[in-house]
């Protein structure tokens, strides 16, 4: 007999985050392989995974225009509108979306209670107000962000997108809103294009290897900090949103920067992300500022190297903070 502690944080997961695309680049059965792995692997229990519930329109509306959420609803989506989304439309994909967003505001209020908060679906960056593109319909960590602002849980959030393409419908939408700092860490010479400025962009040559990112990320990090904390005159009272920490880190832990990415450019091994991980995940740690991560995309060659790449994150994050052995199960 072994015990599995349980992970001093949770795992957002539903069954309906696989989009249901059939065929296609896009392994969105992913989400459903990484928790089979977690539990497989003796990293997870049952226990240690909530559900998620729909998002609200209204929490979604905060973020999307209108005409877009009916047309996302009525699945009346035009020739180019599904050509720029690059998946086809059902409403088990639309489903997948709600549910995702949901998921990634379940994740943001456990952070804020655990210190960390997993979304095991979502990551959807290249969705803008007012159209999706590149695999995203909604933006479900804009949606989040923005639900704990409008009840007051944060006022402030740092979003750190090191997925391999730009998060362009992050930077969009919180382009002209201090109290989000945008830092995107991507390869330059991939989608999308064009790139609306984040407040911190960091465009890596193609095949950019381990020791080069990881001293860039050190790099970015800081400086978004240290941006963060400059930028408080910006930002309206109350006081509470003069501090000079966010009160809550989104981590996009894209797998795509992956050197056998079949739609990224970059050079970095597994071992190389799950150290990025770790830096990320620390830089929020030592702060006492709450994490809540999203995977994002992966395209591997091998969709077993995109799950382990996942997996390692929540290992990453688990080294951080520590297993827990209050509602130990025993099997
Ligand atoms: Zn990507």
């Amino acid at each position: 007999m072994f015990f599995i502690p349980m992970l001093p944080f949770k795992l957002i997961y539903s069954d309906g985050y696989d989009l249901s695309l059939g065929a296609h680049v896009f392994p969105s059965q992913k989400f459903r392989w990484i928790r089979e792995k977690c539990l497989a692997d003796g990293i997870a229990t049952e226990a240690d995974f909530l559900a998620p519930e729909l998002a609200p329109d209204e929490d979604i509306l905060r973020v999307h225009s209108q005409e877009w959420v009916r047309k996302l609803k009525t699945g009346k989506l035009e020739a180019w509108e599904l050509m720029r989304l690059e998946i086809p439309w059902s409403a088990a994909t639309r489903r997948a979306f709600w549910l995702s967003a949901g998921g990634s505001t379940l994740a943001s209020r456990r952070a804020l209670a655990d210190g960390c908060g997993f979304n095991l679906g979502g990551g959807f960056h290249h969705a803008y107000p007012d159209h999706g593109e590149g695999f995203c319909a909604i933006h479900d960590v804009a949606i989040a962000i923005r639900s704990l602002q409008a009840d007051g849980a944060i006022q402030t959030a740092l979003v750190v997108d090191l997925d391999v393409h730009h998060g362009n419908g992050t930077a969009a939408i919180f382009a002209a809103d201090p109290s989000v700092f945008t830092l995107s860490m991507h390869q330059e010479n991939n989608y999308p294009h064009p790139k609306p400025p984040s407040d911190i962009d960091v465009g890596l040559p193609d095949f950019t290897r381990d020791d080069v990112y990881l001293k860039l990320l050190d790099d970015a990090l800081a400086r978004a900090f240290d941006q963060f904390e400059r930028n408080a005159s910006l930002r309206e009272s109350p006081v509470a949103s003069r501090q000079s920490l966010p009160d809550l880190i989104w981590y996009l832990a894209g797998a795509d920067p992956y050197v056998e990415d079949q739609l990224g450019g970059l050079g970095l091994t597994i071992n190389g992300l799950m150290e990025r991980d770790r830096r990320v995940i620390a830089a929020a740690r030592s702060r006492g500022i709450p994490i809540a991560i999203t995977f994002a995309g992966g395209y591997a060659r091998r969709v077993e190297d995109t799950v382990q790449i996942h997996v390692n994150t929540i290992l990453a994050a688990r080294e951080t903070f520590g297993t827990t052995d209050k509602h130990a199960e025993h099997r």
